[in-house]
Order: C-alpha cells, then sequence, then structure tokens
C-alpha cells in the first residue's frame, strides 16, 4: 500500500490517497495496462511500456487492467498507483471534503469588505456563475447517458463552483442568473446553445463524450483567466483561483481518458503547449 494523506491547505481536510502497489509498476509513465482494444486481444498498449500486468504508468496516468472497450474501459484490476492521491482524482467520493471547503469559501467572502464592482466584474462574476452550470450539467448528462465516473465525479465539483460564485454574487448583491433555473436550461442564449451543441456531440460516442469534458475544462480555465484579469479583488480572486485550479484537474482526468482511448483533440481555447502542460501534469490538491 502506499496511502498517502495530506492536508488541503484551504480547508484543511485531509484527503487520502488510495494507492497501491498492486500489480506492476513501472516509470513507463503513461501507458496503460490490457487495455483498449474491443474485446481484448488489445491493441498495444499493455505490455511493452514499463507495465506490468494490471500495470499502471508512474504518477497514476495509466489505467490498469483494462477491460475492452465494452467493459468499462480502463478501470480494471490494476487501479491504483503511486501518488495515490493523484491516481483517485476523479474517483474518490470528496463530497464531504467539498462542503468543509465551500463552508471555508463562504466564511472567507462574508468576511471580505463589501467593495463596489466594476461592470466587468459584474458581467464575468454572472457568466462564471452560468459557467460553471454549464459544466455541470452537461457532466450530469453525459454521465446519464455514458455511466463513465468523471462526469459522475465532476458534476459534483462543478456544483462547489457554483455555490461558491454564488458566495461572490450574493455578498456582492447581484442576482443570481441560475436562479430556478433546472439542469440544462439557460439564462443566456449564448450558453444555452453551447450546452445544446455539447450535450449533442457528447451523446454521439464516449469519445466524443471525453472531446466535451476537454472542451468544457479549457473553455473554462481561458474565461478564467480572463475575468481574473479583469479584477483586483481578492476574494474574487481567490474564488477563481480555486475554480482554476479544479478545472486543470478536470481537464487532467479527460485527458487521461483521451490517452487511454487513443482520442486526438485539438484544444480551441487554450494554447496547445498549455493545455498539453496542463493534461499532463500532477493533481492539484484539491478539486
Ligand atoms: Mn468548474
Ligand atoms: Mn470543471
Amino acid at each position: 500500500m502506499n496511502d498517502t494523506t495530506q492536508s488541503c491547505p484551504r480547508c484543511g481536510a485531509s484527503t487520502t490517497g488510495r494507492g497501491m502497489g498492486g500489480g506492476g509498476m513501472g516509470r513507463g509513465g503513461r501507458g496503460m495496462g490490457g487495455g483498449r482494444g474491443a474485446g481484448g486481444g488489445g491493441q498495444g498498449m499493455g505490455g511493452g511500456r514499463g507495465v506490468g500486468g494490471g500495470g499502471m504508468g508512474r504518477g497514476g496516468r495509466g489505467m490498469g487492467g483494462g477491460g475492452g472497450m465494452s467493459s468499462g474501459i480502463g478501470m480494471g484490476s490494476g487501479r491504483g498507483a503511486l501518488p495515490g492521491n493523484e491516481f483517485d482524482f476523479g474517483y474518490a467520493d470528496r463530497t464531504d471534503h467539498r462542503v468543509r471547503h465551500i463552508a471555508q469559501i463562504r466564511a472567507d467572502v462574508a468576511a471580505s469588505p463589501r467593495k463596489p464592482l466594476t461592470a466587468d466584474e459584474r458581467d464575468d462574476l454572472m457568466l462564471m456563475r452560468e459557467e460553471e452550470k454549464l459544466a455541470r450539467d452537461v457532466y450530469i448528462r453525459l454521465f446519464e447517458q455514458w455511466g463513465i465516473r468523471p462526469f459522475d465525479n465532476i458534476s459534483g465539483a462543478e456544483q462547489a463552483h457554483m455555490d461558491a460564485v454564488l458566495a461572490l454574487l450574493e455578498h456582492h448583491g447581484l442576482p443570481d442568473p441560475a436562479q430556478g433555473l433546472g439542469v440544462g436550461r439557460f439564462r443566456s442564449t449564448d450558453l444555452q446553445k453551447v450546452y445544446d451543441n455539447l450535450v449533442e456531440q457528447g451523446l454521439r460516442s464516449r469519445e466524443e463524450a471525453i472531446r466535451v469534458g476537454l472542451h468544457v475544462e479549457e473553455l473554462d480555465i481561458a474565461d478564467l483567466q480572463h475575468a481574473a484579469r479583469r479584477t483586483d479583488k481578492p476574494e474574487i480572486l481567490a474564488v477563481y483561483a480555486e475554480l482554476e485550479r479544479g478545472s486543470r484537474n478536470h481537464l487532467r482526468a479527460f485527458y487521461r481518458w483521451k490517452q487511454m482511448l487513443g482520442i486526438d483533440y485539438a484544444p480551441q481555447h487554450l494554447p496547445a503547449a498549455e493545455f498539453e502542460q496542463t493534461g499532463l501534469s500532477a493533481h492539484e490538491i484539491c478539486d
């Protein structure tokens, strides 16, 4: 076993890694054990690249065991790797941690001075509230369709992000653009279109669904970076930083699936180098 416990720097909750020795290891990296290839047999991902049976790549980007396309990709016996909490992102239940984390954010926001916002700051907060909802709702829909975990787990994180932005909206006396709107409904007609298109794309295949996840996350990162450049309010910047870190982690989770399934993807909102670098870098605590 290789459990690691680290504390979230923000809320102090401990996040226990779930790494295990288990199957073969090897710094071979992003290889996959078993893997891909419909019905076993499998195309080339196992064996070779420093991966033992049920193997793992370094840093847990690889996936063990496998199962072919039909049986639920990737999450096979070889699950678990080092470091634990990098790999287990996306698979651990983070609900308790999120509750504490959001409580801490709310407290920080409530304690901050209530200075008037610029029009840009207002617009950006309203946009980010709806954009986090976009992410949550797309993932809820795609989880229903495909039943694969990143969508389920990440939609929970997006709910926490929505809550964090709502705390800012309330603190500054702004209306909530998501109020009273069910899953898949948006005040902004632009975002409604984006949602409709992304869901349509993501329902076509599991590969398209992963592309949609990557797309949502890079859009989110780009818009958060843009919004962060347009404010100097510490409590807003702190929330944007939280959300952006979450998005980087989500991007990493989808990126692993992209590699596991051999999906090609061209980033549209982030520079290619930044996209790749983020996708390949280690999970950050916490989401
Ligand atoms: Mn988010
Ligand atoms: Mn996200």
